[in-house]
């Protein structure tokens, strides 16, 4: 498996695109250092890890960053599978406290015991495992969901998530600057009052402030797709001088 990659197993967001597959949806495979971390197992994320010739055996680390079904659906399938029905405990999860207690989590009790370690995901969070770190950062507004930013560290590479939520001024402050990676749920072209999700101009405010050697827009809605992700990000690019790619499903990058 190629060391520091990240995979694209679905690059669906909202609604309509996630729960009529319109593109597909199950988050992404990231190896850091050779630790596989699947993040955000939305609907599908089982079917597509195999698709894409992956092994959930393989799993290291699952992280959710938050409950919402488009992030989270297939999180007992994934560990099911992964865990060979608790033969193998996979090591970690690493998810907000409501995506495996409270009064109605998404992890089954049945699996609790499926992995070895729950790191809880909040602004604070610092866990480190073998030679890399995964770091919680600014808590997100997002409605129904604890829902944070999540930053992957290695010796020498930075990945950092940016995913769904309204913008506001903190996400401005405490993300890392000039990070290998940044990939940013972009559900809309542009701001809009009524729903709480990123658009490409948030993104752009966040590109000039954090200059990343290299940035992914994902998670489109059909708004997104209307206007063609390739050419938002391309539009992204010209602004601000830092390469921009649109995810397609599918999409292998090294970081
Ligand atoms: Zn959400
Ligand atoms: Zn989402």
């Amino acid at each position: 498996m190629l060391k520091n990659t990240i995979t694209f197993l679905g690059t669906g967001g909202g609604r309509v695109v996630v729960f009529r597959q319109i593109r597909h949806s199950g988050g992404m495979w990231l190896n850091l250092e050779g630790v596989n971390i699947l993040i955000d197992p939305g609907p599908g994320s089982l079917v597509r890890i195999f698709e894409h010739g992956f092994d959930t055996r393989d799993i290291d680390i699952i992280v959710v960053s938050h409950r919402h079904l488009d992030h989270s659906a297939d999180l007992n399938s994934v560990l099911e599978s992964a865990s060979e029905s608790k033969k193998n405990p996979k090591d970690v999860l690493v998810a907000p406290i409501d995506v495996v207690e409270g009064e109605d989590p998404i992890l089954l009790k049945y699996l609790k015991d499926s992995f070895s370690q729950y790191v809880q995901l909040n602004d604070q969070t610092d866990f480190e495992y073998k030679t890399i770190k995964i770091k919680g950062r600014i808590k997100h507004i997002h409605p129904g969901a604890e829902t944070y930013g999540i930053e992957f560290h290695s010796g020498n590479k930075k990945v950092v998530y940016v995913p769904c939520g309204k913008f506001h001024e903190g996400m401005l402050e405490g993300y890392s600057e000039n990070a290998d990676l940044m990939i940013f749920n972009t559900t809309f072209p542009h701001r809009t009052e009524k729903y709480y999700h990123l658009s490409a101009d948030d993104v752009e405010l966040m590109l000039e402030r954090y200059k990343p050697k290299k940035a992914v827009i994902t998670h489109f809605s059909l708004a997104m797709l209307k206007e063609e992700p390739d050419k938002i990000a391309a539009k992204l690019q010209r602004k601000t001088n830092i390469p921009v790619i649109a995810a397609y499903d599918g999409m292998k990058i090294q970081i």
